[in-house]
């Protein structure tokens, strides 16, 4: 689940880029796998999902919010949700207060 704490507040300029992104016109299950798809048929629809990212006119306001929010699911700004999670710094564990 993405973190709600960490998303902009409801303010239109901030979403405007959502608009323009070449996904609209696309069909949403290349972007978000479905359950228990693995291997090859995985990687396949990743790559048409990236394909139409690289070409997107908002790719890097995309990555930057998926990124920022910590979207868990599928492809955003080019991106799978391991290649995301593979960019996020662990939180330092702390010791519990006494
Ligand atoms: S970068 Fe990809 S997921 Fe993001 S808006 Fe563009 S096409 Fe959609």
């Amino acid at each position: 689940m993405a973190t709600v704490s960490r998303l902009p507040g409801p303010v239109a300029d901030l979403w405007q880029w959502q608009l323009d992104g070449s996904c609209r016109r696309e069909n949403p299950d290349v972007f978000f796998h479905p359950e228990g798809e693995r291997g090859p048929a995985r990687r396949s629809r990743d790559s048409a999902a990236k394909a139409v990212c690289l070409g997107c006119p908002v790719l890097q306001n995309c990555r930057d919010h998926a990124l920022h929010v910590r979207e868990p699911y599928g492809v955003w700004g080019a991106m799978t949700e391991y290649e995301r999670d593979a960019t996020y710094i662990p939180s330092p564990v702390l010791p519990a207060a006494s």
